[in-house]
């Protein structure tokens, strides 16, 4: 048995892990950039704990809350340069992955100051500010994982910024998602589910890996029947946080494989919210494995025998109608094939005509 696995990022978890670890802010700086989105981190509770806790310690800090779902590099410049002008020496992500994503991509910029939207890609391994990340979603993970996903408009797409900016610590405290709306609670807990998946099914999985992506099924065993009846109360958020943490983590060692690369165009040209973009084509993916094996002891330990009984639960949680033709599904094809990235981590070969066969089985319905 051979394997590596790391997760640098100290993991606080459970009720209050803000106000009752405040002096970690302290310890790691002295002014602070927090970043969020428009809106709801200000009615979760969330941002007050983080202001709360900074204030008690003797941490200045200034709020750039302008992060739109999909971070777009102009916004990620955009408060990088509120950063840079207040000489902050930390970043503090709240909310959802793309506040927390962003987050991640400020700290990289407002570290090296020539460095921007342009010449990110090509700059190769980059310090980070050191980043705190505070979950108000149970769906990406980000909090725990290295990966900073923003959208390039000049690329058209979604897309790994290529640094690993791994989070100093994560506060990790479920009381914020309690009133996540239905469809956002469904879309992000999708996204859970497929890091599980993807990390689990993946050409880098390991027996340690397997751990995180086993404990999570057996999580969304519940978690499935509460979304369906929707019934989701307390022990259901607690729980599906508790997935999501395992899915950063599994994803974090082995990366996502399929669906999350053919979802990112999904969600730049059909406005998807990304757990659905890779929920809609998880049933076809799964089903495109020649080796069913791993397949069936996820099945078993979500409480399942067949796939089509996942496949029931999916179409009952995930309503997506888009309108797309054979063009658009060869021009994905085509952008996808060439990410030998998400590739790699498929553990069998696959074909063009796959990558055609599964966008085509999941959307031309
Ligand atoms: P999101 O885009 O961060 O937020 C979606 C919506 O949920 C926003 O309208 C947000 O409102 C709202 N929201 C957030 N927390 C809420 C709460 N507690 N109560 C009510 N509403 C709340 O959604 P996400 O699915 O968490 O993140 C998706 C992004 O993460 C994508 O860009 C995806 O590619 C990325 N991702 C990253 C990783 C990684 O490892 N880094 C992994 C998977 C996905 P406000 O805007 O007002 O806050
Ligand atoms: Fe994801």
């Amino acid at each position: 048995m051979e394997f590596k696995f790391s997760m640098p990022t100290e993991i606080y978890f459970g009720k209050d892990v803000v106000l009752k670890n405040k002096e970690a802010f302290s310890a790691i700086g002295s002014k602070a950039l927090i970043v969020t989105g428009r809106n709801s981190s200000k009615k979760n509770g969330s941002y007050d704990d983080v202001t709360k806790a900074l204030s008690q310690t003797g941490v200045d800090y200034v709020l750039f809350d302008e992060v739109e779902e999909n971070p777009s590099l102009e916004t990620i410049e955009k408060g990088s340069d509120i950063g840079k002008r207040n000489h902050v020496d930390f970043v503090i992500g709240i909310g959802g992955g793309s506040p927390m994503d962003a987050a991640k991509a400020m700290a990289v910029f407002i570290k090296n100051p020539g460095i921007n939207k342009e010449n990110i890609f090509s700059a190769g391994k980059l310090e980070s500010l050191p980043v705190v990340t505070v979950p108000t979603t149970s769906g990406t993970g980000s909090e725990v994982t290295q990966y900073s996903i923003v959208t390039s408009n000049k690329e058209k797409t979604k897309k790994n910024l290529g640094q690993r900016i791994f989070p100093k610590f994560a506060f990790i405290d479920s009381k914020y998602t309690f009133y996540i709306p239905y469809n956002i609670t469904v879309s992000t807990a999708i996204d859970a589910f497929t890091h599980l998946v993807e990390g689990y099914l993946n050409t880098n999985s390991t027996y340690m890996s397997d751990i995180y992506g086993e404990k999570g099924f057996e999580l969304f065993k519940y978690c499935f029947e509460k979304l369906v009846s929707k019934d989701l109360n307390q022990e259901f958020r607690n729980k599906i946080m508790m997935a999501s943490v395992l899915g950063g983590i599994q994803i974090a060692q082995n990366g996502t494989s399929l669906p999350h690369g053919m979802g990112y165009p999904l969600t730049y040209f059909k406005g998807l919210p990304h757990g659905l973009a890779n929920g809609v084509l998880t049933i076809e993916y799964l089903k495109s494995f020649k080796d069913q094996s791993k397949i069936n002891r996820m099945l078993n330990l979500l409480g399942l025998s067949r796939l089509e009984e996942l496949e029931d639960i999916l179409n009952k949680l995930i309503d997506v109608k888009i309108d797309i033709s054979e063009e658009e599904i060869n021009e994905y094809s085509n952008k996808f094939f060439i990410n030998k990235d998400k590739l790699k981590n498929h553990p069998e070969e696959v074909g063009f005509e796959d990558i055609v066969r599964i966008y085509s089985k999941s959307l031309l319905k």
